[in-house]
């Protein structure tokens, strides 16, 4: 079987690859990059994966690729993933998201070509949720906040219409919060995780800058998420959408107490106002019900484990590069 990861250089394409070259040997890897994209994620994996060359905003590019892999399984993770840089790129955030993922439906019709497909959505789909409407459902409605939030409401309802339209074996995920090792440095675990680690290695001084603590988010770890991705095509109904959340909600400013216990030194807290955003989804927790029912799928990796596993990623990259 054949399966292509776009954005497998990313933070949980990466993770995602080695959870199939370990869980699923048989499988061959496939992966879209760009010429520019770091290899810095799956350099250890560069020898057991086939890269292809594309940029998934180009319709020709994505045609040739999907011609010469052929896959059987699609996990379309490729996106402008960060919510600050949508309110600055917000056309930009749209032909990276919606269009590259029309040119990959389109190339498979025009190749006839019918994969399983996941679309990574996102909990800030759900955008401005109410204190009863936690832990969210599937079927609540989709208030976005922010323009990239608008974009996956756009990929995950592209992904409904193409299966209706056409029966394409698409499967919509929304993933809740995902952290972990890899994670890339403006978000918010590992933005503290890399403060913390710079602060222990003496290139800063032991003051923290973050930005709205009392933001709730569900985090899992990203090796729990992956392995929901795959089983989302593995046992996933097509056209259907599918939370994948901890259901449990923490509060940041908690997050940022437990990664100060486990620095070496005391450090002070002060908050940066251009941290806070234009609007913040105050709450999101997750009603992973209709997921785990299909795939008895439930996290694995306790929070403190992924909030340890990801300040020593930061500690081994501070003290590579200095
Ligand atoms: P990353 O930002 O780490 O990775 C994004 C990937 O997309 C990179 O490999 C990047 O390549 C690639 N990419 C961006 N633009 C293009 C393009 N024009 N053509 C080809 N490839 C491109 O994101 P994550 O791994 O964190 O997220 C993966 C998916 O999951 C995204 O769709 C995100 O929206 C979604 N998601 C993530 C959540 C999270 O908490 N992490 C929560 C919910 C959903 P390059 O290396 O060249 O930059």
């Amino acid at each position: 079987m054949r399966v292509l990861i776009t954005g497998i250089t990313g933070f949980a394409g990466s993770h995602l690859a080695e959870y199939i070259l370990a869980h699923h040997p048989d499988v061959e890897v496939y992966g879209t990059y760009r010429w520019r994209s770091r290899m810095d994620n799956i350099r250890h994996l560069l020898d057991r994966i086939r890269l292809i060359e594309c940029d998934l905003t180009d319709a020709a590019a994505v045609y040739w690729t999907l011609r010469d892999v052929r896959p059987d399984w699609i996990f379309h993770l490729a996106a402008q993933s960060f919510v600050p840089t949508s309110w600055k790129l917000p056309a930009e955030t749209f032909a990276v998201n919606v269009t590259a993922q029309i040119h990959i439906f389109e190339a498979c019709r025009a190749l006839n070509l019918n994969p399983r497909i996941q679309i990574a959505g996102s909990s800030e789909e759900y955008g401005m949720v109410h204190p009863d409407e936690v832990p969210i459902r599937e079927t609540n409605p989709l208030r976005p906040l922010s323009p990239y939030a608008v974009s996956k409401v756009a990929q995950d309802l592209l992904g409904y219409q193409y299966h209706m339209s056409y029966r394409m074996h698409i499967i919509r995920t929304r993933g809740f919060n995902h952290t972990g090792p890899r994670r890339g440095e403006v978000f918010v675990i590992s933005n503290f995780a890399k403060q913390i680690a710079e602060i222990e290695a003496g290139l800063r001084p032991p003051v923290i800058h973050v930005g709205n603590l009392d933001a709730i988010r569900d985090f899992t770890d990203v090796r729990d998420m992956v392995r929901g991705y795959w089983l989302a095509l593995a046992n996933g109904e097509p056209g259907e959408v599918y939370n994948i959340a901890s259901g449990v909600g923490r509060k940041i400013r908690d997050v940022l107490d437990a990664l100060l216990r486990m620095a070496n030194r005391p450090i002070d807290v002060q908050v940066d106002p251009s941290r806070l955003r234009p609007s913040d989804v105050p709450i999101l927790i997750g009603d992973a019900s209709k997921f785990r029912a299909i795939t008895g799928w439930q996290p694995e990796i306790p929070f403190e484990r992924t909030l340890e596993d990801t300040l020593n990623y930061w500690r081994e990259r501070v003290r590579a590069s200095r």
